[in-house]
């Protein structure tokens, strides 16, 4: 074929490839969009996961009417001016060309009345057919509706996901946005139904609640708000026993602009390291602000990807400011109690039954590591019972020990020594196709925890030696216990690999739930649990502890107020 020059519809939509992929990427730009023009409520609608609908209503400044149909041709902004301004830009959009590209691959119209204006302004776009000013009665502010993407595209409209997903990236994204401007009333609904609505009372606790849960809210713990060389890290990090498998949870934001910053990411989980066990990620929503002259967005098309001066400063900034906030405050879960008078008929009397113990302790009564504990004794055959210096701790005797034997299993791994239990006689044992298929990829992996398979067969493998810790079980269990129900992560690692399959293995050969131990084993069990590097959760990020502190005691039994 020969070299041509590409028509204007086809360079359009081409470009608008760039910054519009998915119907999140209008949610952003329309999100963005609306709170440079100062908005204070953000009313996100969506149909078919977005890619039938997606509208973004504001209250911000408007659009003047003289200025409308500028506004959607292509570099058109009235957020820059020179080259100069692009080295220290302080909106969040700054291209000029989000507009256009929406409305290039989509059917947009844009409602609007500018401050100060009598009456709104309707404009009508379809790809590339612009439609005429129309005079309509409108609310002060602005709202984009996008219907049919990809309509004029439709082999960008087969990269799309199902509606499910997509609604799920907007939702994640509308949140987001929601979490990092508190004082912003945001509103998300799909197929007209209410999905988030936060109040914009600038309370971030409130925010997370909505986003999250009220429990999980009252595990953020705010980051000590740390400032160094014009740099100041804000925001919120969960306590490391709320936990998640994949990174998703981690929202950062940059001069208030979301970014996916790989680097930053990494020094936020960097932090929680020895918190989190291998392959557990944190729920963390950051706010970092640094001087807008020492941070290039202008790197990607999406505004996603960001460039700092200095990156290594602002790495070393978030990360001591989330390590230090976790040193001084992670708390040992707290215990939620009914008041022991509470559920009979004279709960009235005493004015509330709300759970008393959800507060935080303050951090000069905790500290990292689990305190010298005293054995008490045992409850339901489950519990451990345990005095510290501050208070009553419950521990979970099948956590712990998982918890224990975990740490264990790892440093074997760690040091390529796995203890080993040979058998007097290897055993062939057939898997399911799936099964089989995950002990094959994995064979190096279960090698490093002790086993010693090999292939004999289509679905068949012969077994010689089985990790110590599991020798009590048939070689057949112990080797199904691995593999059942095995889903890859995301991230599939070596490393991670390794701790997943570790992890499995150990809770097969935990002490149970239900099990009665001497007291000389209680006291082993505690004693262990304290020297491992992440005592308070079990591999899979459960908590092994709960605390009831004398203050909450005090409280139960009305000494203290
Ligand atoms: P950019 O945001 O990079 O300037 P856009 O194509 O997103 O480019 O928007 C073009 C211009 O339209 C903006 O610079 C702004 O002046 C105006 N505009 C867009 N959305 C809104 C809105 N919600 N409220 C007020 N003005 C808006
Ligand atoms: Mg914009």
């Amino acid at each position: 074929m020969p070299i041509r020059v590409l028509s204007e519809e086809v360079s359009s939509a081409i470009a608008a490839g760039e910054v519009v992929e998915r119907p999140s990427s209008i949610v952003k730009e329309l999100i963005e969009n609306s709170l440079d023009a100062g908005s204070t409520v953000l009313q996100v609608q969506i149909k078919g996961g977005g890619k039938s609908l997606v509208q973004v209503a504001d209250n911000g400044s408007g659009i003047p009417r003289s200025e409308v149909k500028l506004a959607i041709e292509r570099y058109s902004t009235s957020k820059l001016e020179t080259i100069d301004d692009l080295h220290a830009i302080r909106t969040l959009g700054f291209r000029g060309e989000a507009l256009a590209s929406i409305a290039a691959v989509s059917r947009m119209v844009v409602t609007t009345r500018a401050v100060g204006e009598k009456a709104g302004t309707r404009l009508r776009v379809e790809g590339d057919r612009v439609g005429e000013i129309e005079a309509i009665g409108s609310a002060e502010g602005t709202t984009v509706e996008v219907k049919d993407l990809f309509f004029n595209v439709p082999a960008r409209r087969r990269f799309l996901k199902s509606d499910t997903t997509e609604r799920g990236r907007i939702s994640r994204l509308v949140k987001r946005y929601a979490m990092a401007y508190p004082n912003r009333r945001f509103e998300l609904s799909s197929e007209g139904r209410l999905q988030l609505q936060s109040s914009g009372n600038g309370d971030p606790i409130e925010v997370l609640a909505k986003v999250y849960s009220l429990e999980l809210a009252q595990q953020m713990i705010p980051v000590t708000k740390a400032s160094s060389q014009g740099i100041t890290v804000s925001g919120f990090v969960g306590a490391p026993f709320v936990n998640r498998s994949n990174r998703r949870e981690i929202t950062l934001f940059v001069n208030g602009r979301w970014i996916q910053d790989v680097s930053l990411g990494s020094a936020v989980i960097q932090a929680y390291h020895s918190f989190l066990m291998v392959g557990r990620f944190p729920i963390v929503v950051i706010s970092i602000d640094v001087p807008p002259e020492s941070v290039d967005v202008n790197v990607h098309p999406t505004k996603a990807e960001i460039r700092f001066e200095d990156p290594g400063l602002v790495f070393s900034i978030v990360q001591r400011a989330i390590r230090a906030t976790l040193l001084g405050q992670a708390p040992v879960q707290p215990i939620s109690m009914e008041p022991i008078w509470s559920g009979s008929s004279s709960a009235q009397n005493f004015g509330s039954s709300e759970p008393i113990e959800r507060t935080i302790e303050p951090a000069s009564q905790r500290t990292l590591t689990v305190p010298i504990l005293r054995s008490v004794g045992q409850v339901a055959a489950t519990y451990l019972v345990a005095e510290g210096p501050d208070g009553v701790y419950l521990i979970d005797q099948h956590a712990a020990h998982e918890r224990v034997l975990f740490e264990k299993l790892m440093a074997q791994v760690e040091s390529q020594r796995p203890e080993s239990q040979g058998l007097l006689q290897a055993e062939t044992i057939e898997l399911t196709e799936v099964e089989a298929d995950i002990v094959q990829r994995n064979l190096s992996a279960l090698e490093s925890l002790g086993f010693k398979i090999e292939p004999f067969g289509a679905q068949t493998y012969r077994v010689r030696a089985v990790p110590a810790v599991v020798s009590n079980l048939s070689p057949e269990r112990a080797l199904r216990v691995v593999v059942e129900d095995f889903e890859e992560d995301e991230s599939p690692l070596a490393a991670h690999i390794e701790a997943r399959l570790a992890a499995r293995v150990c809770k097969r050969a935990a002490i149970k739930a239900g099990q009665v131990l001497s007291v000389a084993e209680q006291r082993q069990l505690i004693l262990d649990l304290e020297r491992s590097a992440s005592p308070r959760t079990c591999p899979h990020g459960r908590p092994t502890m709960v605390h009831l502190s004398v203050a909450a005691l005090e409280r139960q039994f009305g000494r203290r107020g």
